[in-house]
């Protein structure tokens, strides 16, 4: 699934996109013809992809950009954003939860609470609060597409990846659970597994590793971005970016 979606007059709310996986998904979404608004904390991050899609407009006409510095635990900050977005344009068409922390990697009994409760503030409660946030303006879209990242972490038994696993397997829950309650809507949710791509996150969790060996984050965005569009044609699915082809599979019921 690599044929890019025309989202040309489609409004697309992208977050963690000042750098990483994020970054060239809100880049691709606005060259495919989106608006973006792109939310982080990093206002230099935002910058430079304004700069990009500024660029890529001037190019071809395609694209633009709306910066929101936010931090994903500021809850009443993305209630805020759910209303301007609503004033501003009545609907929104996509959703990509793609902000996330690690925290640290380390025996669960040794984490401190605060960084996990910092892992479950930004990957869990941020996610369920945008979800709660844009549900309405979803379903106001002729053909709302939700793209919820997550990790293979999800579903592994990996020694010291505690919190940050847990807190992926409870989006994934939460996700499917939101899938089940819109099937009877045009809203379609997919759950996507990247896979280890050269990012920062990636570089934190595997310092030895040789970041040249991962995939750079603009092919996986290539493989994750049709799915804001037809090409997303079922919901509640997992999606594997990891694949050659990409893969998707079902969880069982
Ligand atoms: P990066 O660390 O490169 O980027 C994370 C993004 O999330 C940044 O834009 C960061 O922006 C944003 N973010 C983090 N905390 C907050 C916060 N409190 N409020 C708002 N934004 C925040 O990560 P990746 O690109 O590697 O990861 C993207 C997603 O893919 C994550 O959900 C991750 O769990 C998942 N993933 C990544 C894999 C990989 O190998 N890279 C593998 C499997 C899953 P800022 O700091 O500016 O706020």
């Amino acid at each position: 699934m690599t044929d890019t979606p025309d989202l040309t007059g489609r409004i697309a709310l992208v977050t963690g996109a000042s750098r990483g996986i994020g970054y060239f998904i809100a880049r691709q979404m606005a060259a495919a013809g989106a608006h973006v608004i792109a939310v982080a904390r990093t206002v230099g991050g935002l910058e430079e992809l304004d700069d990009e899609i500024k660029a890529e407009r001037a190019r071809t006409g395609k694209g633009e950009a709306t910066l929101v510095p936010l931090d994903l635990t500021d809850m009443t900050g993305i209630d805020r954003l759910g209303g301007a977005i609503h004033e501003r344009w009545g609907k929104l068409d996509v959703l990509v939860a793609n902000a996330g922390v690690l925290g640290v990697i380390g025996p669960l009994a040794h984490i401190e609470a605060k960084v996990f409760d910092k892992v479950m503030a930004v990957n869990v409660t941020g996610t369920w609060r945008l979800i709660r946030t844009v549900d309405p303006l979803l379903r106001l879209s002729e053909a709302g597409r939700a793209i919820i990242m997550s990790s293979g972490a999800a579903h592994s038994a990996r020694a010291y990846w505690g919190p940050y696993a847990a807190s992926k397997a409870a989006v994934e829950a939460m996700a499917r659970s939101w899938a089940d309650e819109t099937k009877n809507t045009s809203l379609k949710i997919a759950i996507v597994n990247p896979g280890a791509t050269r990012t920062a996150m990636r570089a934190q969790a595997m310092p030895g590793e040789d970041p040249a060996t991962l995939p750079h984050p603009s092919e996986i965005a290539t493989r994750i971005v049709p799915l804001a569009g037809a090409a997303l044609a079922h919901t509640g699915l997992i999606f594997d970016a990891r694949a050659d082809a990409f893969q998707r599979y079902r969880m069982p019921d």
